[in-house]
This record gives C-alpha cells, sequence and structure tokens, in this order.
C-alpha cells in the first residue's frame, strides 16, 4: 500500500492512503503507522520506464576520459530493474565490474509530451535517491548500455519521494562501507533535473511514475559481494541497499 511520510526527522510517521496516488490523488485512510514499524518498497515501479542520463557531470565525465556530451546522452533502464530501499542488488555473472553512482531521480506524475521548460514543474511528481548501477566492463564492450545498465536491481529507488523540493542546488552524497566516494551538488549538473525533463519529453510520452535518473558527481568506483551503498540527496534522505553476489 501508499502512505505519505511525514513528521520530525527520527519520528516520522507513515498516513495510510487509498489507492495508488499516481491515478487517485492522496485519500487518507486515517491509519497511521510509525515509520520504524512498516517496511519500506520502492516507493513507485514505473509504468513504462527508467530514462538515464549519462555524463551529466563535468567532472564525472573527466574522471571517465569524456567530455560531457553537447546534448543528454539518453539510455534506458527496464521497469524490472527497479528495486526499493534496503533491498539487495544481485551482482549479475556476466560481470565482475559492477559500479555505483548515485543519482538524483525525478518521478513524473503527469502523462506528458513535448514539455516546455517553464512547465516542467506541472507534471515533476516529486524527486527521490537512485543508484545507476552499471556493469563497467559490459558498458565498455557492449555497443548499447542496455544488459551494462538494464540488469535486474540495477536501479534501487527511494526511500520515499519528496514532492516538495528545488532540485536545482543539492548536496548529493555516495557512501560505500560508510566510507564517503562521492561528494557533489546538483547545481554542478551539466544539465539540470528539470531542463532534463524538458529535454527527455521531445523524446518519449512520459506517463505518471516513470523516473528521470539525472547523472552521477565524480567518484564512482567498483562494488561487490557483501558491501552497502548509501545514497544521500539533501532534502529527501537516505538510500542503503546491500550488495549480494
Ligand atoms: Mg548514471
Amino acid at each position: 500500500m501508499f502512505g505519505v511520510v511525514e513528521g520530525p526527522e527520527g519520528s516520522e510517521e507513515v498516513a495510510v492512503i487509498n489507492g495508488d496516488p499516481f491515478y487517485a490523488g492522496v485519500q487518507l485512510t486515517g491509519v497511521r503507522h510509525a515509520l520504524e514499524d512498516v517496511r519500506l518498497l520502492a516507493p513507485v515501479i514505473p509504468r513504462s520506464k527508467v530514462v538515464g542520463i549519462g555524463l551529466n557531470y563535468a567532472d564525472h565525465a573527466s574522471e571517465m576520459g569524456s567530455a560531457p556530451p553537447t546534448a543528454p546522452l539518453m539510455f534506458l533502464k527496464p521497469n524490472t530493474s527497479v528495486v526499493g530501499p534496503g533491498d539487495p542488488v544481485m551482482l549479475p555473472s556476466f560481470s565482475d565490474q559492477i559500479s555505483y553512482e548515485a543519482e538524483l531521480a525525478v518521478v513524473i506524475g503527469r502523462i506528458c509530451k513535448d514539455v516546455p521548460l517553464e512547465r516542467v514543474d506541472d507534471v515533476i511528481f516529486g524527486y527521490t535517491c537512485a543508484n545507476d548501477l552499471t556493469a563497467r566492463d559490459v558498458q565498455m564492450t557492449d555497443s548499447q548500455w542496455a544488459r551494462a545498465k538494464g540488469f535486474d536491481t540495477s536501479c534501487p529507488i527511494g526511500p520515499w519521494i519528496e514532492t516538495d523540493l528545488d532540485p536545482e542546488n543539492l548536496s548529493i552524497r555516495g557512501t560505500l562501507d560508510g566510507e564517503l566516494r562521492q561528494d557533489g551538488s546538483t547545481s554542478d549538473m551539466v544539465w539540470g533535473a528539470r531542463e532534463l525533463v524538458s529535454y527527455v519529453s521531445q523524446a518519449f510520452t512520459l506517463l505518471p511514475g516513470d523516473i528521470i535518473l539525472t547523472g552521477t558527481p565524480a567518484g564512482v568506483g567498483l562494488i561487490a559481494d557483501g558491501q552497502r551503498f548509501d545514497v544521500d540527496i539533501e532534502g529527501i534522505g537516505r538510500l542503503s541497499n546491500p550488495v549480494r553476489r
């Protein structure tokens, strides 16, 4: 079921809502639970797609040996790649170089196409944390990125969707087993989150629940069986997932 997470940090409650908020809006049932008493699932499973954007932070493009692309570089992750907070990332047998990528994710709230920049806030439901896990070896050898970025469990999202947030200047951090590895700001994106929604909607009709991943700051690296990766974004919270072989 769905719910609204509210209240001060550390003592949040979940107000249960009727049905699916992407279609029925938010209708509270009156039932409430302490956040610590519930298990959070992925806040949405996209109906149609996760659109990824590659090399959208100049410092990450540089560490990959690339210049930033001259236009946003898009790829797709299937909805079967999505898992929720705390769910294990299962390392695929065809790769021994899986990298983490901490990212801000945009969640679409309305069917839309060709959205002008001045209207993107009308179609954005909110924002969440994501990890765009990537099989770096396969990315280099396959000329398409479907397998490298689309394998099962390669897109953890959560812990919830923040619906009241300005995405333009937020701290974004990635932590591997408690050690800070990525420390950036969404203000360093080549194309901002709202610009990306407009741009992506020129290519794809976007449906309620679709997700746009906005790229990762510098500091990517490999993750192995038994490790844990956390994504912390200012104004949203922490997404934490263990990794298993
Ligand atoms: Mg990425």
